[in-house]
């Protein structure tokens, strides 16, 4: 079976940042990008930065804190380096998260915020050894943490996670509601890659669990990936087709599920009946793949 065409709408994966090659990295080159006028630094503090008019505040590395931790970003299409400086204290009421801006700030503000969030969110929570227990040193430009007592290196993870759209042999579309979620907010099914598992065995086995549903493997197709730093998660996206036209709900982390054909999602979501995932999210752009059209902002949960 042919596969489906990936996602072109995932708002959080459209880098326009290139890496460097952190293998051939030296603490001199680095010093070079922290003393280069050039160098364009985020300041993010407790996960969120200042973006007036939904661009991001860029910051000269002479105006920034030596003692912060400094992050390599990469640099643009015009060479232009970009450095994440990340501070603990509090943010100030103005500033905004990724949720918040994801879905109006350009590519390349994209890139970057989405990368300062994800590093940010490990250094914050990796200060000490994982392996002895001692504190740990930030190295190779802010993409390392070391431990000196046992010499461990860390380096920032990423859970994967999977998450699928159900749709059942006449077309319809299954969303859920989670036990903690409001009333009102429908979604796609998803779940974390569990240790020894494929992402299609945990596809298989979230489904079965949270929705009583039976997935086999030839019926999954790959829809595409989007990182989601709350806090580390990799979500890899899947249309999910299957034969029955039943499902329940686990009642434990699922509250609730319903099919729905497109006009019945559409009437739903017009009454205000339900709301669907935010623009930035995998989830919508799932939904959003089989319904066919771009979903009305309104539809959607900010
Ligand atoms: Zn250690």
């Amino acid at each position: 079976m042919k596969p489906d065409p990936l996602l072109t709408s995932l708002i959080l994966s459209r880098s326009q940042i290139r890496r460097r090659n952190r293998e051939i990295w030296t603490d001199l080159d680095w010093s070079a990008v922290k003393s280069n006028s050039a160098t364009k630094v985020i300041l993010i503090k407790s996960g969120k930065v200042f973006a007036p008019n939904n661009e991001l505040q860029f910051q000269k590395v002479s105006e920034v804190d030596p003692a912060l931790i400094w992050v390599d970003l990469g640099i643009d299409d015009f060479s232009t380096p970009y450095i994440a400086a990340i501070d603990e204290s509090a943010a100030p009421a103005q500033w905004q998260d990724l949720r918040e801006l994801g879905s109006n700030l350009s590519d390349i503000d994209i890139a970057l915020l989405v990368t300062s969030v994800a590093v940010s969110n490990w250094h914050l929570k990796n200060k000490f050894c994982s392996n002895c227990g001692d504190v740990t040193i930030v190295e190779t430009a802010g993409w390392t943490r070391k431990c000196n007592t046992c010499g461990v290196s860390h380096h920032p993870r990423t859970d994967p996670a999977i998450i699928s759209l159900v749709v059942d042999q006449q077309d319809r579309a299954l969303l859920g509601r989670r036990v903690d979620w409001s009333e009102d907010f429908y979604s796609t099914f998803a779940g974390f890659v569990e240790a020894g598992e494929s992402a299609e065995m945990a596809l298989i086995r979230e489904l079965r669990e949270e929705a009583g549903v039976i997935v086999n493997y030839e019926d999954i197709n790959y829809k595409g990936s989007q990182v989601w730093p709350f806090p580390a998660s990799l979500m890899l996206g899947y249309i999910a087709k299957v034969n029955q036209s039943t499902a329940v709900a686990d009642g434990y982390e699922i509250a609730e599920v319903r099919w729905f054909t497109r006009a019945q999602l559409q009437a739903a979501c017009t009454s205000g009946e339900i709301k669907l995932p935010s623009k930035i999210s995998i989830a919508r752009a799932l939904i959003e793949d089989w319904y066919g059209e771009e979903l009305p902002t309104s539809w959607l949960r900010p």
